[in-house]
This record gives C-alpha cells, structure tokens and sequence, in this order.
C-alpha cells in the first residue's frame, strides 16, 4: 500500500506549526533508534524553519524516561528533556505547549507517567506513527504502519511540503531508518526506502558513521551480559520453534546494566536456523509505590508467525506482527509460568 498523506491534513499540520510558538515533541518510553530519529529529525527541521510573526518558536523533546548512551551523540540529543529526571521542566513544557507532535507511538500508555498530562492538555495533537490502530487522542493522524519507521514518515511529511532537511536532521531520519529495520535486514523491501536513503546521502550523512555510532559503542560489561544471556540463560523449546531468555535485576546488576544494554538481544537467538520466535523477560526492581518488580517482555518472530496477539492478550502490551512488547507485574517465575502456559494457544508447533 502506498504510503500517501491526506493533502488537507498535511496543508493543517503546517499551518498549526507555523503559528505556534511553543512545539512540543513527545515519543514513546525505553526511547529506541526510530523514537529518537523521528523526534531528533522533526525538532532539527523546525529549529532550522524560518519563524514568522512575532519571530518566536521554542522545540522542545521530551521523553519519559532515559535514552541509551549510544544516542547520545545525535544532534540534539543534550537538549532532551527526560521527565524522570526532569518532571518540573516537564511540566512546565507541557502546560505551556500550544502544539504537540507524538512520533512512534500509538497510544498515550507508551509514553508513560506524561500521557494523562498530554491527554488533559487542550493544546492540537499531530500524530506521526507506524503502529496499527492508534488510540483517538490525536487531533491529525499520519498513522501508515506499511512505513518501516516513524523516521520515514517524519520524512515524507517534511519531502511532501517541498522542505529541505539539514544534514543534522537528515542525519537523525538515517538514524531511525536503520535501527527499526535491523540496519536493513527486516520491514525494508520497498524500493522507495533505498531511494529516501539516496536522498540522505545526498544531504550529506555519512551512514557508516552512523553505524559505527550505534553498534560499535558499547561498553565491556554490556558485550559480557550479552554473553552471559546466551551462554547460560537461553532456553530452547525446539517443538514450538521457540526461545526464552531471563534476566533477573540480580544478573543485570552483575554486569552493571544501563538503559539499552539489552537492546537486540531478543533477536540473537533468532540466528538459529529453526528458531523462529524469540521471546526476552528482563525483571525491573519495584519502584516507590509499585509493590511488585516489573517484568518487561520482548517478543519477536519470522515470518507469518505473529506475536503481537499474544503480548496483548496475555501481557497488557501489543505491537507489529513481528515485534511485540509487554509486560506482567510480579516475579520473574510468574512471568515463565503464564508463558509456557500460553504459548502453545498462540504459537504454531512445528510451524
Ligand atoms: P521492544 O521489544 O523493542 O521493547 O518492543 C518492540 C515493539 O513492540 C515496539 O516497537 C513497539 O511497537 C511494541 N511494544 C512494545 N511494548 C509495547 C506495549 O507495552 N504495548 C504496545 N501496544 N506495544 C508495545
Ligand atoms: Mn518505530
């Protein structure tokens, strides 16, 4: 399906955009390479886009909690605003917001402790997302889950005003491409994907840099865990073509773990050639008012195998077809239990 905005919505969202003076950039918890592309992209875009009027525009992102080291270095990344740690500021953005732009995320649940505050605020909501059936909190929706990455409708929305974006920008859009494609392995067959990369070429990005960037960054500790995860926490259940990983915050501290240490780790056992799903708990420490650790679970399959029906219905998530996210309050051995309870209802054997 082609991937083509509604002509009014796009002339609406850039009318709202050049009449407002404070834009707020929101995207989604655990930020990953697309949620920082979209949002990095958009803000480097506006921050470059002449003001007209009164000559006053603030962008500002924010994101609930923190963001990997290895997104760091992103242009415009040191001036993030985490609510975490930053819940005044917050705050204060959000009240004094008279735009909002969300990118990659289809409901205010993904955006944690900020998303009663985004849903109470009156101040327009521009949507720019990949995941299927968005909740109705948006006033305009650029929701096309056939795009491989909210980055890529963040540029196709720029592209299709005639707007140019900075290398900085551009930069951050490549950024999003490559890390919700698997830097090009899955969701990353349409031609047009290879000509938009072409096109951030053009604009200058050095995408091996890029690379090297995200994946060549990592400290000792986080390569070690990985190691120890598949060495000796990897379970294999070869009828069901399934794999199960645990890590308990015991384990994580072992190896000193910090936000995104993990990420892709579901997705290793998915090297074995008769794996097909692969599924990823890693146990969060109870937090003040939260009794009970937090189970946060990673699911990931081949094919026409789909996961997303299973982290919605047994572990109050959702997703893709072929990658999914949820998560289950209580222990580690509950959350084994309720999954090999459940996955021979939603997983083919010897599919
Ligand atoms: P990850 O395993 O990387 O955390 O999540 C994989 C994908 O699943 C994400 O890109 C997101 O689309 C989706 N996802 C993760 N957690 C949730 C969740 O709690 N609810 C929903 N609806 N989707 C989720
Ligand atoms: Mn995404």
């Amino acid at each position: 399906m082609a991937i083509e905005f509604k002509s009014a919505d796009v002339q609406r969202a850039h009318e709202w955009i050049a009449q407002a003076r404070h834009i707020v950039i929101i995207t989604h918890m655990a930020p990953d390479g697309d949620a920082m592309g979209s949002a990095l992209g958009l803000w480097n875009w506006l921050k470059g886009l002449p003001v007209t009027g009164d000559g006053l525009r603030n962008v500002n992102v924010l994101v609930p909690n923190a963001f990997p080291k290895f997104y760091q270095w992103m242009p415009g990344a040191e001036e993030i605003t985490v609510y975490e740690t930053n819940a005044n500021r917050c705050n204060e953005l959000i009240t004094n917001a008279d735009l909002f732009i969300c990118t990659d995320f289809n409901d205010p649940k993904r955006i944690g402790p900020i998303g009663e505050k985004l849903v109470a605020a009156t101040a327009p909501k521009i949507l720019i997302d990949h995941h299927l059936n968005p909740t109705d909190f948006a006033d305009i929706v650029f929701s096309f889950p056939e795009a491989c990455s909210a980055s890529e409708i963040v540029y196709r929305f720029i592209r299709v005003t005639g707007y140019r974006l900075s290398v900085s920008g551009a930069t951050c859009i490549y950024t999003g491409l490559m890390t919700d494609t698997g830097n090009f392995s899955f969701n990353s067959t349409s031609c047009d994907l290879y000509e938009i990369i072409a096109e951030l070429i053009r604009a200058g990005i050095k995408k091996d840099e890029i690379y090297n960037a995200v994946y060549n960054q990592y400290s000792t500790d986080r390569v070690r865990l990985t190691g120890y995860a598949l060495y000796r926490k990897m379970r294999i259940y070869p009828e069901y073509h399934l794999s199960l990983i645990t890590l308990s915050a015991d384990e994580l501290d072992q190896y000193h773990y910090q936000p995104g240490d993990t990420e892709g780790l579901v997705n290793m056992p998915l090297q074995i050639s008769d794996v097909y799903y692969s599924v990823y708990m890693r146990e969060e420490r109870p937090k003040p008012g939260t009794p009970k650790p937090r189970i946060r679970i990673s699911f990931r399959s081949q094919g026409d195998r789909p996961v997303n029906i299973w982290a919605s219905e047994v572990f109050n998530g959702g997703g893709h077809m072929n990658a999914s996210g949820g998560e289950l309050f209580g222990s580690l051995n509950q959350a084994v239990q309720l999954f090999e309870k459940s996955f021979p209802k939603y997983i083919k054997a010897k599919g």
